[in-house]
């Protein structure tokens, strides 16, 4: 049996929304607006038919091998080379064998299926076994017109074999005739048209009817022995009316895609195929017509073997794909159809010595590297000696393909300087998975959607146009796999594993139960006894535990040791060493309660508590922390209580040892620095047996433990980059508390210290929190303790005077918003403003509205930094804000350029 064996296809994950055309040039050609509907898709600025067709090739050859090709065909009426062999350019990309026959078939829309009735035969004559077709096309226009809406970008690939057959190959009839609708000299960028009536009417309407029923003649069938019926025509109600006149029954057509993609040249019979092939099951018949200077008739059968076809993105994941613009003015420049300045340094030579081209071929147009053949280290680009230092063999290096190999960000800058039709251009280093690393361009993304270990799949691209020689450069670049940002952003615990103490029970299972359903290992520690923690204690609580996890899929190990003991919390690292081989995170959780009024309390009370939950957080961590330092990463989370943070009637050795762990935890916050080692505390409010007689009964009722859960679940996090903080989390309510430090009051001089009297004088102004903060650490404490007030107001980095209220400003941010010249802005700016007035603000910009917040964003776009005085002089209209830029008093972190935003979207002065 001959006939499609596999498909690829892709869209480029640009589209432009159609009614950005209308309100860009609708003043100039009102008509466009009939077809304005939908989206059409849109190479990036470094896209060609070149790039595409590599795409779709790529997706084409998934789950197959490669090396089985004997022949590569490109379809496609844009090859960017009139004299190069642009198959031969898409095979050495895909690094194919070079033993085999590569042809561009093109100068008509109905190249692609030419060259697929060519392939199919070729195979049916027993020559040849294996052959790829790919078709591609990104046709220019000019602007403000029909085809412009019409057309979109694309390419798709089908390979053809006798075995392994998805799509049984039946037969084909051809039209062929110089019948002219449009064309584009040899020499000429744009299509010439000729009136759209000539084309619906003498063109699709006659010749599609025409190239159908020869085919049925052909094969002695009717319409009633096909399924899906496709073939190409951007007039959307011709497409129909000539389906309807064929006998075709609506569902029988195959949508010509216009709404999501519009109609990619020499690609599209091709796109449209894929999409019913897509939906097709065994037994499902498809005709496939191209339409060019007459027209190509294919017809083929399903087989059951569609379904054993590797996942794979076709043209249902390409569409999926998108990122849509309204910017028509972007869609300009990227296609050169206007002019703009890019400045002396895009003068730079760009002439490209074929020689070296050659000689790297495989490296520049494969991403071919090296892996050594003694230690398997993959490294890119290939040399004389292995990287490997405990290797370092000499010409060991065999031919390593890095195209297909999983890859993540390393490292990445986003550069206004450097020329780019896109800025900024955005360059790092992307770290092989299995080894090999190489600094590359990325693209398909903003600035903001790249992450150092966000994944990346290598595509092949075009670096640079020379326009003077008419050559095109291309080289691999990284692009974010889809959804890889979204899902990073989905906190998994894959490969780390935690100790959390009294996880028998209470808080503690409930925090075992979700770590474990996202991935972690758990050692489920629980000693299993009273709530006052005087009896032996019991295994079941943590069993219990662990069969649970087990149940649902996880993985867990019970441990029964007393945190309250040094060798208990050795023991408890020891298994999670011992059984898991890692540790990451810990939670402090385990506790007890001996709740009496002070004078009661005996020793022996005051010192159980202290033992389980101070002594019993030190026992664990400790060790713990050792482990945490060889891998270079951990997070710790501390149970502190609302008891001692404010205090409670009844719980002296309680608080004591809750607030104790906060002290813990300030210090083990900068000691676990450098090791990438998080401590955060927790005080919960949850209903357990710790509380039942404590809370009120409908508190009680309200407060689950699942609901301080995902606090919990995000400190011990990869993503949490918070350390030494402290929340208070119940029945879904969260708030920071912290240690606050008032502005200091110098009394006496250095010679002299002050008077008690003087104390008393000044009790007011020592007792004041106005303007508090919170401290690093304690000798930025002392250091705040030990500036002069004088010194303090004036601000190490403000050269203006404050003479204003910097919380006033914000108060007033609102009011001077410029709501109409917010039109698609989408922007939050943080403002970190130091100084004695200064603070956290943030501010929110969408949908035209704005918002002003005192705090702290979690994902600003922008954080400006001022001094309190410099910041009201700019607000005020006294300091220019580039100046303020230029000269250092106005530090911008993120993305610069919303910085830019500020002046256009508030009054300011
Ligand atoms: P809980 O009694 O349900 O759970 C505590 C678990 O710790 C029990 O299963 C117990 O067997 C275990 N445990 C006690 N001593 C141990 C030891 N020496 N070694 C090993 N395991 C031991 O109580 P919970 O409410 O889930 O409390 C969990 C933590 O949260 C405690 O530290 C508690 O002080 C703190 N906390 C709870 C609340 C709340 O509202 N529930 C409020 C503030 C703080």
């Amino acid at each position: 049996m001959i006939g499609i064996t596999s498909y690829g296809a892709y869209i480029p994950r640009l589209r432009l929304d159609r009614m950005a055309i209308f309100q860009g040039m609708g003043w100039f050609a009102p008509a466009i607006m009939m077809v304005a509907q939908g989206e059409r898709s849109m190479c990036n600025w470094d896209e060609d038919a070149i790039t595409m067709a590599v795409e779709a090739s790529r997706d084409c050859l998934r789950g197959r091998d490669k090396s089985q090709l004997e022949a590569f065909y490109l379809a496609s009426t844009t090859l960017p080379f009139a004299d190069r062999q642009n198959a031969g350019i898409v095979s050495a990309a895909l690094n194919l064998r070079d033993d085999m026959i590569t042809a561009d078939h093109t100068s008509s829309q109905k190249a692609a299926t030419t060259a697929l009735i060519t392939a199919l035969e070729s195979i049916q004559s027993g020559q040849r076994h294996n052959i790829m077709v790919t078709a591609s096309d990104s046709r220019e226009t000019r602007t403000a017109y029909f085809y412009e809406m019409w057309f979109g970008d694309g390419a798709a690939a089908l390979s053809v074999g006798d075995d392994d057959v998805i799509a049984e190959y039946k037969g084909s009839y051809s039209l062929s005739m110089d019948f002219v609708d449009h064309y584009r000299g040899a020499d000429q960028k744009y299509d010439y048209v000729w009136e759209e009536r000539w084309t619906r009417d003498a063109g699709y309407g006659e010749i599609i009817p025409r190239v159908v029923n020869g085919l049925f003649d052909k094969l002695g069938i009717s319409m009633d022995d096909v399924d899906r019926l496709v073939y190409p025509c951007f007039f959307k109600r011709d497409h129909r009316s000539i389906a309807a006149g064929l006998g075709a029954t609506p569902e029988k057509l195959v949508d010509n895609m216009h709404e999501v993609c519009g109609e990619t040249g020499a690609a599209h019979s091709f796109m449209m195929f894929i999409s019913a092939l897509e939906e097709a099951k065994p037994g499902d018949r498809i005709l496939m017509c191209g339409f060019g200077q007459g027209a190509n008739a294919l017809y083929f059968e399903v087989t059951d073997h569609i379904s054993r076809l590797a996942g794979r993105n076709g043209v249902a994941g390409s569409l999926a794909n998108k990122k849509s613009t309204g910017n028509y003015l972007k869609w300009l420049k990227f296609r050169d159809l206007i002019k703009t300045e890019m400045g002396i340094r895009a003068e730079a030579p760009t002439q490209t010595a074929t020689s070296v081209l050659w000689r790297k071929n495989k490296m520049i147009m494969g991403l071919v590297g090296g892996k050594c053949r003694e230690c398997h280290t993959p490294q890119f680009p290939k040399a004389d000696i292995c990287v490997n230092p405990e290797c370092g063999a000499f010409h060991s290096q065999e031919d390593f393909e890095f195209a297909d190999v999983p890859a993540k960000v390393k490292t990445f800058t986003g550069d206004l300087l450097s020329v780019s039709v896109d800025p900024p251009a955005i360059y790092g280093m992307v770290q092989f998975e299995g080894g090999g690393r190489t600094v590359v361009d990325f693209t398909d993304c903003a600035l903001d959607d790249v992450r150092v270990g966000l994944p990346v799949k290598m595509a092949f691209k075009r670096k640079g146009v020379d326009k003077e020689r008419g050559f095109v450069n291309y080289f691999w670049k990284a692009v974010p796999v889809p959804g890889a940002a979204e899902e990073k952003d989905i906190i998994r615990f894959d490969d780390r594993v935690a100790v959390i103490t009294g996880a028998g029970a209470g808080l503690g299972k409930a925090y075992a139960l979700e770590l474990a359903g996202r991935g972690a290992r758990v050692v489920v520690n629980d000693l299993g006894g009273a709530r006052d923690g005087s009896d032996q204690g019991s295994a079941s609580p943590a069993d219990k535990v662990v069969d649970e996890i087990k149940a649902l899929g996880g993985e867990a190990v019970a441990n029964y040791d007393n945190v309250a003991t040094p060798e208990g919390g050795e023991n408890i690292v020891k298994t999670a060493l011992d059984t898991f081989g890692r540790l990451d995170i810990v939670i402090n959780n385990a506790g007890i309660l001996r709740d009496k009024s002070f004078l009661k309390m005996e020793p022996e009370n005051w010192k159980a508590v202290m033992d389980v939950h101070l002594n019993g957080a030190y026992h664990v961590t400790r060790p713990a922390m050792a482990a945490m330092k060889e891998n270079g990463y951990g997070r710790i989370i501390m149970t502190t209580s609302a008891a001692g943070l404010y205090g409670n009637f009844g719980q002296t050795n309680y608080s004591a040892a809750k607030m104790g762990l906060v002290g813990l935890m300030n210090t083990l916050k900068l000691e676990g620095q450098k090791y990438n080692v998080k401590v955060n505390t927790i005080a919960p409010i949850a209903a357990s047996r710790l509380t039942e007689d404590v809370m009120p009964p409908e508190l009680f009722e309200k407060s689950r433990p699942e609901f301080v859960v995902p606090m919990v679940t995000y400190l011990c996090g990869e993503n949490c980059q918070e350390s030494g903080a402290i929340f208070n989390s119940g029945m879904g309510y969260f708030n920071r508390v912290a240690v606050y430090t008032g502005p200091t009051v110098q009394l006496g001089d250095p010679d002299n210290p002050p008077t008690p009297e003087q104390i008393h004088e000044n009790w007011n102004q020592i007792n004041s929190m106005d303007g508090a903060g919170e401290m690093e650490d304690a000798n930025t404490a002392i250091f705040a303790l030990i500036t002069p007030p004088a010194e303090a107001s004036e601000s190490a980095e403000s050269d203006e005077q404050a003479g204003g209220d910097v919380q006033a400003v914000f108060d007033k941010m609102v009011d001077g918003f410029k709501a109409d010249a917010a039109a698609g802005v989408d922007v939050i700016f943080q403002f970190n403003i130091s100084g004695q007035g200064g603070g956290e603000w943030y501010c929110v910009i969408k949908d035209s509205t704005c918002t002003v917040e005192k705090g702290a964003h979690e994902k600003p776009a922008c954080t400006i930094k001022m001094a309190d005085g410099n910041f009201l002089a700019m607000m005020g209209g006294k300091l220019p804000a580039m100046q303020a830029f230029t000269s250092g008093k106005l530090l911008i972190e993120g993305d610069v350029m919303k910085s830019q935003l500020l002046e256009k979207l508030f009054v300011i002065g």
